[in-house]
């Protein structure tokens, strides 16, 4: 992209400057969480020094002022992801918060015994502990889509799951382990063909490419702010407005109510109905920040960016001595795992850490796919915007490195 200038993107954000053991940071763990930019960080500064207080409460100028800005937050996230209406958008304080809460208001309502819900080998525990919890709970089922070696859904196997007993769909976007782009709107479209409702996990969708749920037509889409260039204790629940109005409550409080007796409750309207109590304020409205920024650098110029170092760190990892990829979907996001032949990926990240580089290693929270591909965990390099070829090659020697001193 000629229009992209990274050293500008760079110097928004300051933590890239660290350096470790005299070594310049290579920040490669971005699918666990992204980096804050200056002009988040500052939003968050400004609001504390000048706007905070308690929201829908006060009459007084800074309670008006953080109610203002925390619903102004919200009508930008309704825009970032095109929901109809900002009621759409429930805040939560993560992904899982948000899958917890489909699960307790829609799950515990709706779905009882023999019924099944779908998930897929490749999802994150959040979105598979919650329905199990569920299903033991009611004595409901969990049907597994399985995935090939390449780490990609077998779309036919998927639909060979469904019968008059599915009640629900989990499906995540984007592997966080393996970069897998997920084919969901077709999958969606076959689930509501048979009248079954589809969540997606979208936490490691939403910072790399346009979301649009009203095209995707998804019933409910979770995410998280620190994967995506906001705080942590926040994240995005939406969900279509007739399904949250006919879900009950997750947590019981106050603001998720109208009116309260020892006799009787009656629930707030939506979104109020699912955010009791003191919301994290402060983290919304940064996150608000983050949409501004991710914006203005641009979605598509983000998800080109990210391609380039997804394609130049496969192609220069390949020809690194007994390196193997784990995750080699067509379509992919810039998550790049892989293991070394004869090195526990934990000694990788730990000699990786070393030249100042850093990686996750481990399970990833996805210990079905690393059951199903055989390893017992990978080292995972994933990559943002804001990283550079010349950091892949930073790391790339660093590993070269590493595989000599085992070998
Ligand atoms: N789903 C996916 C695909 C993820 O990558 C993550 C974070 N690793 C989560 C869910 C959970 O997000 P959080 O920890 O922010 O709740």
């Amino acid at each position: 992209d000629l229009m992209f200038d990274i050293e500008k993107v760079r110097a928004d954000f300051p933590i890239l400057k660290l350096q470790i053991d005299g070594k310049p940071l290579v920040y490669f763990d971005n699918a666990a969480s992204c980096q804050m930019p200056q002009p988040v960080i500052d939003r968050l500064v400004r609001y504390q020094t000048t706007q905070h207080a308690n929201i829908n409460r006060g009459v007084h100028y800074l309670s008006e002022t953080a109610t203002a800005e925390y619903e102004e937050s919200r009508r930008k996230l309704q825009r970032f992801i095109n929901a109809r209406e900002d009621r759409e958008v429930i805040f939560t304080s993560g992904t899982t918060d948000a899958i917890n809460l489909v699960m307790h208001g829609y799950g515990r309502k709706f779905i009882g015994a023999g019924d099944e819900i779908i998930l897929t080998t490749l999802e994150h525990h959040s979105n598979i502990v919650p329905w199990q919890m569920l299903a033991e709970e009611k004595g409901a089922k969990i049907r597994v889509a399985p995935i090939n070696d390449a780490g990609e859904l077998l779309i036919d196997e998927y639909e060979k799951l469904f019968n008059e007993r599915t009640k629900f769909v989990g499906v995540m976007h984007v592997s966080n382990a393996l970069g897998t782009i997920n084919p969901v709107k077709s999958m969606i479209a076959f689930a509501h063909a048979r009248g079954v409702p589809v969540l997606i996990d979208g936490a490691q969708a939403v910072p790399h490419m346009k979301v649009d749920v009203q095209d995707l037509d998804c019933d409910f889409y979770a995410f998280s702010g620190h994967k995506m260039c906001g705080p942590t204790g926040i994240g995005i629940l939406y969900g279509k407005a007739e399904l949250l109005e006919r879900m009950q409550p997750f947590k019981g409080g106050g603001d998720m109510i109208l009116s309260v007796t020892f006799e009787k409750t009656t629930y707030n309207t939506i979104p109020h109905k699912f955010e009791a109590g003191t919301p994290p304020i402060a983290a919304a409205i940064g996150l608000g920040a983050a949409v501004d920024y991710l914006l203005s650098v641009g979605m598509d110029t983000i998800a080109s960016q990210e391609l380039d170092l997804l394609n130049y760190a496969t192609e220069q990892i390949s020809r690194v001595p007994g390196v193997r990829i784990i995750g080699t979907a067509a379509m992919k996001t810039a998550v790049l795992s892989f293991e070394v032949k004869g090195v526990h990926p934990h000694d990788i990240g730990t000699l990786l850490n070393q030249d100042g580089v850093a990686v996750r290693t481990g399970h990833h929270c996805v210990q079905p796919v690393m059951l199903r591909l055989k390893v017992p965990a990978t080292t995972r390099a994933s990559f943002a915007f804001y990283n550079t070829l010349t950091e892949v090659d930073s790391f790339i020697a660093s590993l070269r490195t590493v595989q000599k001193i085992f070998t």
